[in-house]
């Protein structure tokens, strides 16, 4: 389980999916099965539903962001969005790095390390993916390529900020291949991670550090994933696309026990 001082979180990834009235009718039938959940919930929804999405979370725990952004304040750069844009229509996080933008769109570390300290200077709350290959994995360098990206990543970022980043392992072979890892596999990744930031960055940080699993969740793994001690909360694509899924991985987590401090 754990450690009681680390808020649960959910994050849902709509990647490129949902209209606006496909969005208005998902909110309509979601808010209700979650309104008096402790878990923490985030939807990052395409640019077009953020708006949308604010206004129709406004009163409820519900935060809204985006699933990437430019690194720059503005300028040309066709078909980008800046952060200013995505605070302006409402969004409070932005995932960065996710294994779809790293193969699909060549981004390098360095690229999602200057859009992880814009997002941290724009008040955006990043959430920063990591995860190595299944070709890494069997190569036996998950450890590698796992502090390859977090180090890279969050390299010049001030304690301060990093206090705000969440972090989340997503090894690339479980996401949407209905290939989840064991909870054994992702605590073991999970435990690496949270002690390369206590010798990074200090216990205390360490400690806080809000660490999630991604890839392939479904309700029927959510209690041995989130017993886990070093596991705070879930990535959630495609099972969060349907209301009833996503409010049932909410709800049975809410109904786990709390952990203890450690
Ligand atoms: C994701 O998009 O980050 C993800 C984990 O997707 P899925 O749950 O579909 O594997």
């Amino acid at each position: 389980m754990p450690d009681s001082r680390r808020p649960r979180m959910v994050i849902g990834n709509w990647k490129m999916y949902k209209t606006h009235s496909e969005a208005e009718r998902y909110l309509t039938d979601f808010i209700p099965h979650i309104k008096d959940s402790t878990v923490e919930i985030y939807l990052a929804m395409p640019y077009t539903l953020i708006d949308l999405g604010v206004r129709l979370t406004k009163g409820t725990s519900i935060a809204i962001g985006a699933q990437n952004m430019n690194d720059a304040s503005e300028g040309a750069f066709t078909g980008e969005i800046a952060a200013r844009m995505l605070v302006d229509a409402g969004a409070s996080f932005v995932i960065l790095g996710h294994s779809e933008r790293r193969t699909l769109f060549h981004e390098s570390d360095s690229m999602i390390n200057r859009k992880v300290k814009k997002a941290l200077q724009s008040n955006l709350r990043p959430v920063l993916c990591v995860g190595e290959s299944l070709a890494e994995r069997e190569a036996g360098k998950t450890h590698e390529i796992l502090e390859q990206q977090l180090k890279n990543g969050l390299a010049d970022v001030s304690i301060d900020h990093l206090s705000q980043a969440i972090l989340a392992y997503e090894p690339v072979w479980a996401i949407g291949t209905g290939e989840t890892a064991t909870p054994q596999v992702a605590e073991e990744a999970h435990r690496f991670i949270r002690q390369l930031i206590e010798s990074l960055w200090g216990v205390d940080l360490a400690q806080r550090q809000i660490l999630l699993y991604g890839g392939s969740v479904r309700l029927a793994n959510v209690p041995a994933l989130m017993e886990q001690p070093d596991i705070d909360g879930l990535l959630v694509g495609g099972a969060s696309l349907l209301p009833d899924s996503f409010a049932q991985i909410i709800n049975a987590i809410h109904t786990l026990p709390i952990g203890k401090e450690t």
